[in-house]
């Protein structure tokens, strides 16, 4: 049985864990944002108007390239999504692909914190603060993300 849940929920994501590896850019444009939101009003009981998404740290467009065949789906998502579309490798913002994404989904748009404090920095810039498998390779660390329900 689900029960309702009179409060706001909030999904904390992680695009280092979903969308910085190379599978995980994939994940992205299935839409695994979407995914998790939708289940947490199906299992939850969360009301879609409640739901606060954050999005963490993750590489930034600045240092995150695909195969221009591979960026295709992100153009087609919203051309602002890529930088330097004709050139071989452009550069790919998944962060604004998974804020359009979310919003699309119905997430209001002030309910998506991806600004604030350092959530936007870019993981390969920063090696101080990050790990970074696009900076790093495989020879990387272990970032965590959580998802609550406050009562
Ligand atoms: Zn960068």
């Amino acid at each position: 049985m689900i029960s309702k849940w009179p409060v706001k929920c909030y999904v904390l994501t992680s695009l280092i864990s979903f969308s910085s590896y190379l599978p995980g850019w994939r994940g992205t444009l299935l839409g695994i944002a979407m995914a998790t939101v939708n289940a947490m009003i199906t299992e939850y009981g969360c009301s879609l108007e409640d739901i606060i998404v954050v999005l963490g740290p993750s590489v930034g467009p600045c240092c995150f390239t695909l195969p221009r065949e591979s960026a295709k789906g992100f153009h087609n998502l919203d051309p602002e999504c890529v930088r330097l579309f004709d050139s071989p490798n452009p550069c790919v913002d998944i962060r604004k692909a998974t804020r359009i994404l979310l919003e699309r989904g119905g997430i209001l748009p002030q309910n998506i914190q991806d600004l604030n404090q350092d959530l936007n920095l870019c993981t390969s810039c920063h090696p101080d603060k990050f790990f970074s498998h696009v900076r790093d390779g495989l020879n990387f660390g272990t970032q965590i993300g959580f998802i609550s329900i406050r009562e």
